[in-house]
């Protein structure tokens, strides 16, 4: 429960993914009624297993391309639902447009009806290739429309707009997190995003995958701070609506990433230098001055506890896996 003491029931939206399964999982602990609606697309009933039977926990299985099931009247809504991964994202990009865009619509007439708030998980994506560095929310992003990319960029730009006008044309209390990268224990060891790669590589003793020269930097920020950032934002003032950044600020290097992760697995130095993928953003760092000023929010996990935290779940997991395969 939160401080006053109410129990909410929370709609989350894509709540068996990677985030998703945090989110549900903060909220159930926390006295709250839980909704996890997912179509399983990258997500899986298994993300939230140590949830089900659980009191005050519901799993659905639905896209929210499709209109919403009857009978849903939560008080707080998290639209999580799209995959984040490059690879899921590309693989059917009209269907990820309509997650973004349709679904997101869905889910704003069932907030409007039931008078909930609803937060939309946004991306640093919005950003594109960025001109500038860091990015402040004030900056409206250099992104190609036409792209292989684009489905995900302009799906999310276009949901952030679709969000702002809700609140404008009906009053509907939004709110905008521009998400960058994320990672942490939870991830799927096919999820292809970099951290995931680099650390399931690193453990299999195959060699890095550096997609171009591996000077295009990124900013990672562990699961645990972005739940809390997510939350907070969740609970900031009515008058808020952001877009407010959420990510870490310490930039660094893809090629700086795999020489962490490989010292802190012990591994040999050994990559495999494969072609940039198109549009793949050379710059990222989140400005994340309005996070702090209206959240008091900042990233505390640096980068080599969060890899310690996450090389330990992938060498369960793939340990397992591998168990599973011998039996
Ligand atoms: P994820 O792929 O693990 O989770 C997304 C979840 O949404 C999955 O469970 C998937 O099955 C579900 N889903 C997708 N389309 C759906 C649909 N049409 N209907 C119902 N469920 C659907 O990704 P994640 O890392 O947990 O990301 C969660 C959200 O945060 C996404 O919206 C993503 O765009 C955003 N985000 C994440 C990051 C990051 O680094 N993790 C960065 C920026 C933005
Ligand atoms: N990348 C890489 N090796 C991999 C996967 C990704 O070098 O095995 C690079 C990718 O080209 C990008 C960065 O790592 O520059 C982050 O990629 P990710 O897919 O995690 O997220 P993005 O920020 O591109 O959405």
């Amino acid at each position: 429960m939160n401080e006053h003491n109410e129990q909410r029931r929370i709609l989350i939206a894509g709540g068996a993914g990677f985030l998703g399964a945090h989110l549900c999982r903060r909220m159930l602990n926390e006295g709250h009624r839980v909704i996890c609606l997912d179509n399983y697309c990258t997500g899986s009933p298994d993300k939230v297993a140590d949830l089900a039977g659980r009191d005050g926990f519901t799993l659905i299985r639905h896209d929210i391309v499709e209109p919403l099931p009857p009978g849903l009247d939560p008080t707080h809504i998290y639209n999580l639902a799209c995959p984040a991964s490059p690879v899921h994202y590309q693989r059917d990009p009209i269907q990820t447009l309509r997650s973004c865009v349709v679904g997101g619509y869905h889910l704003l007439e069932l907030a409007r009806r039931s008078q909930a708030r609803i937060l939309q998980a946004s991306t640093s994506e919005v950003y594109g290739n960025p001109k500038t560095h860091p990015q402040h929310e004030s900056y409206h992003g250099h992104v190609n429309p036409v792209g292989l990319r684009s489905c995900y960029d302009e799906g999310k730009r276009c949901a952030e707009t679709l969000f702002a006008d809700y609140s404008r044309a009906h009053g509907v209390q939004v709110k905008i997190a521009r998400i960058f990268n994320t990672y942490g224990p939870g991830m799927s060891v096919g999820d292809g995003r970099v951290i995931s790669n680099l650390i399931t590589q690193a453990l299999a003793g195959r060699p890095l995958t550096i997609y171009g020269d591996g000077n295009q930097t990124r900013s990672f920020c562990y699961v645990d701070d972005m739940i809390e950032g997510l939350v907070r934002l969740m609970d900031s003032v009515d008058t808020f609506m952001g877009p407010v950044n959420l990510g870490n600020t310490s930039e660094i290097a893809v090629i700086e990433v795999a020489q962490r992760i490989l010292e802190l697995t012990g591994r040999e130095e050994e990559f495999e230098f494969v072609p940039l993928p198109p549009d793949d953003p050379a710059l990222r760092c989140p400005d994340t001055t309005l996070a702090k000023s209206h959240l008091d929010w900042f990233p505390a996990v640096p980068l080599d506890e969060g890899l310690r935290h996450t090389i330990a779940y992938f060498s369960e997991l793939v340990g397992h896996e591998q168990a599973l395969a011998r039996a």
